[in-house]
């Protein structure tokens, strides 16, 4: 017989959670979904995009819900996928006023040498086109980098003066020397459930020397589902796991990371 888990704390200050992919949420239908995080004070959403099949997606679901957003992009997985027809459909998106209203940035783009789903020359060729999007449409991004800290480095090295509102490295997993470098160039890193894991240390001390003035929450649901939590799928509603974490871990009360992610992400994405 499994113990019973702690609920899900309800706190005072609002969320604002930066990164997530409500299509891919399958445990509750998207109205219960978001009915539960309004419950729990999540006061804005990011849905995230990631392949050809789901940039009308996220738009739609941002136009049905009033407190989520979007993005526009190709996750690295899909680098393989990019050509001129996703790059003029992702344009078409971006200038159209009556879909552009709730994209808040460019993402999630980047490098992913773990699972290398798509080849390495495709992956840097799609995200360095999508950083130049990001250049000509004044827009933030959302990058995903795994066993990819060199490139990462020497391609956002290219972009340092053009890209003018930088971004988040989302779902901080990288070494000391792509935080350092993130954070110098004046990027957000963005910490989600894999910090409450046992095994990510390396994680924490990443967390550690990130000024609170650069860190962002969110849970990159479905996936990575805090303690205790672990083995559900994930949601936003899970947050306040995150935040009391970070706030640990930083040594500081829970109302400052609260207060000053709510600030960051306010300052990043400009809702
Ligand atoms: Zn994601």
């Amino acid at each position: 017989m499994s113990k019973k888990k702690r609920d899900i704390p309800i706190l005072d200050l609002p969320i604002i959670e930066t990164h997530f992919h409500l299509d891919m949420l399958k445990s509750m239908t998207r109205d219960e979904i978001v009915e539960k995080t309004r419950l729990h004070h999540i006061e804005k959403m990011i849905t995230i995009s990631t392949n050809p099949n789901n940039l009308d997606e996220v738009i739609a679901i941002a136009e049905k819900y009033p407190e989520i957003y979007c993005t526009q992009g190709l996750h690295p997985h899909e680098g393989k996928e990019w050509n001129d027809d996703v790059r003029a459909h992702v344009l078409k998106n971006l200038n159209d006023i009556s879909k552009n209203k709730k994209i808040v940035a460019v993402g999630e783009i980047g490098l992913d040498f773990y699972y290398s789903k798509s080849p390495r020359d495709e992956q840097l060729k799609a995200f360095e086109e999508q950083l130049q999007i990001a250049v000509d449409h004044n827009l933030p991004v959302v990058i995903h980098s795994r066993d990819a800290d060199e490139d990462t480095i020497a391609i956002l090295k290219n972009f340092s003066t053009t890209l003018k509102r930088k971004g988040v490295i989302h779902s901080f997993t990288s070494g000391l020397e792509l935080a350092h470098f993130a954070l110098c160039e004046n990027f957000y890193l963005g910490f989600n459930g894999i910090i409450t894991f046992k095994n990510a240390e390396n994680v924490r001390d990443a967390l550690k020397i990130t000024p609170l003035e650069k860190i962002l929450l969110e849970t990159d649901s479905p996936f990575l589902t805090p303690d205790p939590y672990r083995g559900f799928e994930n949601a936003p509603y899970y947050l306040p796991f995150v935040a009391e974490k970070i706030a640990e871990v930083k040594e500081v009360e829970l109302e400052t990371i609260l207060k000053h992610a709510y600030r960051n992400s306010l300052d990043l994405f400009k809702f």
